[in-house]
């Protein structure tokens, strides 16, 4: 063959180059995603051609990708069959820095009216493929574009030149070996992806639904198979010898792409296990399409246990993991839902979000907002249903779940009113927990308040001195035993158009003329006895008085209207606020 022709990027592409392979990405591992991305945009490719032009699949139509890791020589090869470059395209593509013969390929069928069928591709920047030089000090191509017999042989260290060169023999699509730099112990997180399960593992974090199989031969030691008449001997050790197979290492199923309709229950559940590594099924999922200004697709799932470290505040961040077609971004982005729906687990999925060239953050924040309040309604629709359609199971979520999701009502000053109708409480109408749509639809005649009391366990709050007036009244009272309910309450003043009172503060009118005008002569009457109590116990408290809310106990202690409950303060005093 022909000498191989020694080529320079140019000069500003250098820099570009550097840039991008010391500090676009922040993970070294997203190299893989890249490479993987454009073999799938390559397989499209192809797939797309062919429909044209059958002769393109050269009796080769099992469209896959191949890993091969050789860690005796420290090199990891990425092996397609797709549509392959010839040797312009590799030029345009490969040697020009910022340069995306995908976004081109797109362009050019927009621009030819072309509809039907057209694939969604992922490329979009043309540096991914650069992503390569952060794990490996050389890199070669060799690529042959489909339904041509010349192939062309790439090279370059990522330093400003690569060579180019004619190669023989190669078959359809395109091959990329990377000469792996040596593992640097002294970083942090530095892996070897020579190893098959550092590869399946980065592999399923972000191409697990790449629609093609990600193969890789792979070693296993499996019982030597015993000859028909062998004798049985259960005792002795079996011999094992070392078979060579060939695994797929992605899912390949992104079932959010369906329709709702064609899925059935259990493939929702076997993906949320798959998704999630949970074992058992979701308790309510919800899968949606947006359309309009960002177009999106959900899928997310509601648990049905709580997991570990729901309260811890360093983990208090969403768990729904961003897509951009099929392809992994984050599972680390707190606009995409609030806080207090930590819990929510799931996927949302689209094509035309703004990302930025390492794919690592989110252009327009305005957008995800969008998105952020969307799928805050579409769970608090869920909550409704459930609660409606579905009581027990919402129970017993709302056991697991009710006290971070009470977080809303404090926070969410957009939802805390449709919030506040799917929150259950603890009642002293019953054992069963209520919703302050019951509670207000129990309301007597008379009764103008909702009212609420706030106490460190439900055995403290049912056994409370303040609940005595209402007990005789016939009014219900709500019991508030999760840390989170002074918050919330702070914020929630009124349901339904009836205020909340708190009957552990200040002083609850129940609004009878009668009694009010008989405690006021009384307490001009006990004046003197009742300063001297307060005189007692000047250290303790701010004030005494007499009051109407006892019927059995003699005395009880209040808080101030605006002050927080005795057990919160407490609390708070106690973690140094
Ligand atoms: P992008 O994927 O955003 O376009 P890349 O830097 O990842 O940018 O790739 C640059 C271009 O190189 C791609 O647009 C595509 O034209 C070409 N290319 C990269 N990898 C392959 C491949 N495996 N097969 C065919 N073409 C490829
Ligand atoms: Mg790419």
């Amino acid at each position: 063959t022909a000498q191989a022709a020694t080529m320079e990027f140019q000069a500003e592409a250098r820099q570009l180059l550097d840039l991008v392979i010391h500090s676009l990405y922040s993970h070294k591992e997203i190299f893989l995603r890249e490479l993987v991305s454009n073999a799938s945009d390559a397989l499209d490719k192809l797939r797309f051609e062919a429909l044209k032009d059958p002769a393109l699949l050269e009796g080769d139509a099992r469209l896959r990708i191949e890993l091969v890791p050789d860690s005796d020589a420290r090199t990891l090869t990425i092996v397609d069959n797709g549509v392959g470059m010839d040797r312009d395209e590799v030029i345009a593509n490969i040697g020009t820095i910022a340069s995306s013969g995908t976004r081109r390929f797109l362009e050019e069928l927009k621009h030819k009216g072309e509809r039907a069928d057209v694939p969604e591709l992922i490329g979009q920047f043309g540096v991914g493929f650069y992503a390569a030089f952060m794990v490996a000090d050389d890199v070669t191509v060799e690529t042959r574009r489909a339904g041509s017999d010349k192939g062309v042989r790439w090279q370059s260290a990522g330093e400003g030149s690569y060579t180019l060169e004619e190669a023989d023999g190669l078959a359809r699509g395109t091959r990329i070996t990377l000469k792996l730099r040596e593992i640097d112990a002294e970083e942090a997180g530095a892996a070897d992806y020579t190893q098959e399960w550092v590869l399946r593992d980065v592999i399923r974090r972000y191409s697990d639904f790449v629609e093609y199989p990600i193969e890789m031969e792979i070693e296993r030691q499996q019982p030597v198979a015993k000859a028909e008449d062998a004798e049985e001997d259960d005792d002795a050790e079996p011999e094992m010898e070392t078979v060579r197979e060939t695994v797929t290492l992605n899912s390949m199923r992104p079932l959010w792409t369906r329709s709702k309709a064609d899925i059935t229950e259990d493939e929702y559940t076997e993906f949320y296990k798959h998704l999630t590594r949970e074992w058992e099924p979701p308790l309510d999922t919800i899968h949606f399409k947006a359309e309009g200004t960002t177009e999106y697709t959900a899928l997310l799932f509601l648990p049905s246990r709580k997991p570990m470290g729901l309260f811890d505040p360093t983990e208090a961040k969403s768990r729904i993991s961003l897509y951009v077609r099929k392809v992994f971004i984050t599972d680390d982005c707190e606009e995409l839902a609030p806080v207090w729906l930590r819990f929510v687990r799931g996927l949302v999925d689209s094509s035309d979000l703004p990302l930025n060239v390492s794919r690592e953050t989110l252009q327009h924040a305005r957008q995800l907002g969008q998105i952020k309040k969307r799928l805050t309604r579409k769970v608090l629709d869920a909550f409704g249903t459930l609660l409606a359609d579905r009581r027990e199971d919402y129970v017993k979520f709302w056991g697991q779940f009710g006290a971070v999701i009470k977080e809303g009502l404090y926070y969410d000053d957009d939802v805390r009113e449709d919030l506040a109708k799917v929150c259950l409480f603890h009642t002293t109408a019953g054992d069963e927990l209520t919703s302050l749509d019951e509670y207000v639809g129990r309301m007597p005649e008379g009764q103008e308040a909702i009212y609420v009391l706030s106490a460190p366990d439900l055995t403290a709050a049912r056994r409370s001195p303040h609940l005595e007036a209402f007990k005789a009244k016939g009014y219900e009272v709500l019991l508030m035993v999760d840390q989170v309910d002074e918050f919330a309450l702070q914020r929630l003043d009124e349901f339904d158009g009836k205020p909340l009172r708190s009957i552990a503060k200040g002083q609850v009118d129940l609004g009878d003329e009668d009694s009010k005008a008989k405690l006021e002569e009384q307490s001009k009457e006990l004046e003197g006895l009742l300063e001297g109590v307060k005189e007692k116990l000047a250290e303790h408290v701010s004030e005494v008085r007499l009051s109407t809310r006892l019927t059995d106990s003699a005395a009880v202690l209040v808080s101030a209207e605006h002050s927080m409950a005795p057990h919160v303060e407490r609390m708070m005093r106690e973690s140094g606020q």
